[in-house]
């Protein structure tokens, strides 16, 4: 067999709706409360935020929902994207296994954040929506968004947290060259953001700030919603081309995977490959071990507990039923690996807790030890966060090496890591350390989650 081997699919088989789990959940997930009240949230609740149409899709639970035909036009700029057998890792792992990953660095902004920032823009347009307002970490949601900004013609304002702020300005021109303005938060714009700056003025910011003060501009302005570019259920719905497409692949390659793995920050791209497939399961289908990784430094799945939080740190939004480190929980400041969030998304969280999906936690040195070796084999240096997808996948490779089984191990490979040689750099000079986060804080952290009836 070549080395070469790549699975396209026709631009005729980019999906033609989204696919919603909560149509196959067996259990019904809990509904978001109140901030104020922590009473169920309704539509009504969320419409300062959202247009009603993504509201809409928040709540739903039909299986499929339509991708409007004017959406999927702009989707064919690099959909579908590619699914490689990745024969060098294999050979050079020395594994039966059979490694795929499907690819979407091939998008315009490099990772598969596109896939919803164009769904979100496009919806929040057709509302007559003028501004919208978001935070970013590491710059990969800020840079889509912004990029979608320009597609649809809308204005974009982001708050980029401060550390990856100072660390990455390349991302803020990238955002400024599509038009969209970037901040560092804590900023100074919003009264979350000055309350943070005044108990601590050298704050490295976190998501969770980011969020407030994105969600305060939002809430202050008529003519501005709110993006979140993971986390809620229609953001990880918009995901599920990754793997509707991938299912359609696996049959070109005529081999279904036993393991599909994902790495998991809010939990959107890995939603994205593994909700098809684990929804074919829960419809009785065939059977699918699932892989969610995080990293050791912020370990959601791992070591947080599954409870009702905010999602943000100054507790403006909603609370939802989650793995959470706690909303006051923030990484260590040397973390690079992306995928600093305190929370998951509900729908990965409870998925979880049922036992579907098997979390795992690595450090970030081994994930990106991992990256640079699967850049040597297959000439792609995988996004920070995607390294830890590819860890999870070695692993498994490795595994079979050991018991001499030949499995079929798929990994979504989220984003290339052009843009983030700074981290790569810090790695090669041995830089990056494993740190780990301090207990005691997130011991505080876990005792300060609300209490909810
Ligand atoms: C943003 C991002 C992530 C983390 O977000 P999820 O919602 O967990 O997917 C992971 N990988 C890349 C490349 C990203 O840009």
């Amino acid at each position: 067999m070549s080395n070469q081997v790549k699975y396209l699919l026709d631009e005729n088989d980019i999906p033609k709706d989204w696919y919603n789990i909560m149509a196959d959940f067996k259990n019904p997930p809990s509904p978001p409360l109140h901030p104020g009240t922590l009473q169920p949230c309704g539509p009504d609740d969320l419409a300062p935020l959202f247009p009603m149409e993504l509201i809409m899709q928040e709540v739903s639970t039909e299986r499929y929902i339509e991708i409007p035909n004017a959406l999927r036009d702009v989707y064919r700029q690099w959909r579908p994207s590619p699914l490689h057998r990745a024969r060098r890792l294999e050979q050079a792992l020395d594994t039966p296994a059979r490694i795929y990953y499907k690819y979407e660095g091939v998008s315009p902004a490099g990772s598969h954040k596109p896939n919803t920032a164009l769904a979100q823009a496009f919806f929040n347009k057709k509302e007559g929506v003028a501004r919208l307002a978001t935070e970013t970490g590491a710059g990969q949601w800020g840079s889509s968004l912004a990029l979608a900004g320009a597609f649809f013609g809308l204005e974009v304002e982001v708050f980029m947290v401060k550390i990856s702020f100072d660390q990455k300005p390349y991302r803020k021109a990238f955002m400024e060259s599509f038009g969209a303005k970037c901040y560092a938060s804590p900023s100074t714009l919003t009264e979350g953001g000055k309350a943070i700056l005044k108990d601590n003025p050298d704050s490295t910011g976190s998501l969770g700030i980011a969020i407030s003060e994105a969600v305060e501009r939002a809430v202050q302005r008529d003519d501005t919603k709110y993006a979140l570019g993971s986390v809620l259920n229609h953001v990880l719905m918009h995901q599920t081309v990754i793997g509707q497409e991938a299912i359609k692949q696996m049959e070109m390659a005529d081999d279904y995977p036993d393991i599909v793995v994902g790495c998991t920050g809010g939990g959107s791209n890995f939603a994205g490959i593994a909700f098809p497939f684990l929804g074919e399961k829960l419809r009785g289908g065939r059977d699918v071990e699932i892989v969610a990784v995080e990293p050791a430094n912020c370990p959601s799945l791992t070591k947080g507990q599954y409870a009702y939080d905010f999602g943000d740190t100054v507790k403006m939004t909603p609370l939802v039923k989650m793995h959470t480190l706690g909303s006051g929980f923030v990484p260590p400041a040397n973390h690079a690996g992306g995928l600093r969030y305190h929370g998951m998304s509900p729908l990965v969280s409870q998925m979880v807790h049922e036992g579907y999906v098997r979390p795992t936690a690595w450090h970030q040195t081994e994930c990106f030890a991992a990256g640079v070796a699967f850049g040597k084999a297959e000439g792609i240096l995988p996004a920070p966060e995607a390294n830890h997808a590819v860890k999870g996948a070695i692993d498994e490779a490795l595994k079979c090496k050991r018991d001499g089984r030949s499995k079929a191990i798929l990994f979504n490979l989220c984003g290339h890591g052009n843009f983030d040689m700074a981290a790569y750099q810090s790695y090669a000079s041995g830089q990056l350390t494993d740190d780990d986060y301090n207990d005691q804080e997130l011991a505080m952290a876990l005792a300060a989650l609300p209490k909810v009836a």
